[in-house]
């Protein structure tokens, strides 16, 4: 399967047209290529580079997760991996919103409300931010999302729905293999009927991952916060998820 042309490059990722077609099915039209890139970059991105690896971690434990998460029934964009840093996705337009589910308190939950840093929540909370590098990402409420056009009434229903479920079923994941999902990020999109898919991808990058038992941060806050071993960590959330493979 050959890419086609670069369509979009992000801060970690690059998305591809897919150039050929496999037998008797058109896989052109309806299909991207997502590549994970190396880079890992925070606070807007300021602060940048390049860590060994890291793509090829973030592929395996994206599609790992998103594989578990369609056999539990819930709508995504993943079909498959293609390459150690590349997965076959189906096309969907990005609905601009940074969906966060939280578990614990930490991050900016402690700074906007003043919650006890590493409390657990009563009920996970979901939170929409506008997805908009030049406004900062700021946090928006249904009125701000119906006024701007970015979801109805209904869709911003469907994708708090879907978020409380992808939680119900990652929280005793993770915990599996004595991990805390502290918090992440997810996104969704609308394929050509309309449906909504969970899309972009879930790793280290856009989770918070404390180990079960000791706490020690496991995700993109090492390199946000200068702790070191960040690699390493992202290998350890992969031996966990992989069973060791
Ligand atoms: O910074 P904050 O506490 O709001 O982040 C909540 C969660 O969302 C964290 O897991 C963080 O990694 C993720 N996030 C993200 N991309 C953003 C903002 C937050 O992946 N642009």
């Amino acid at each position: 399967m050959d890419r086609g042309y670069l369509l979009h490059e992000g801060k970690a990722k690059r998305i591809y047209t897919l150039e050929d077609t496999e037998e008797g099915e058109d896989f052109s039209r309806d299909h991207l290529l997502v590549e994970f890139k190396d880079s890992i970059s925070a606070f807007d991105g300021e602060k940048i580079e390049e860590i060994s690896k890291k793509g090829v971690l973030n592929n395996k434990i994206s599609c790992s997760i998103f594989s578990y998460l369609e056999a539990k029934n819930i709508p995504t964009h993943f079909i498959k991996t293609i390459s150690s840093r590349e997965m076959l996705v189906k096309r969907v337009d990005i609905i601009p919103l940074e969906v966060v589910i939280r578990n614990v308190v930490t991050g900016s939950l402690t700074r906007r409300l003043g919650f006890s840093e590493g409390t657990y929540l009563k009920e996970p909370v979901v939170e929409l931010y506008y997805k908009d590098d030049e406004l900062g990402d700021p946090l928006i409420n249904e009125f701000h999302i119906k006024n701007l056009e970015i979801a109805t009434e209904k869709e911003i229903e469907v994708i708090t729905k879907m978020a409380l479920q992808i939680n119900e079923l990652l929280v005793p994941y993770f915990d599996q293999k004595d991990l805390i999902l502290v918090d992440y990020k997810v996104e969704f999109g609308k394929d050509g009927d309309d449906n909504i898919l969970l899309a972009d991808e879930i790793s280290p990058d856009s989770c918070r991952l404390w180990d079960k038992e000791t706490l020690k941060i496991l995700d993109k806050d090492r390199y946000r916060k200068d702790m070191g071993q960040i690699i390493e960590s992202y290998e350890e959330v992969w031996q966990r998820i992989s069973g060791g493979e």
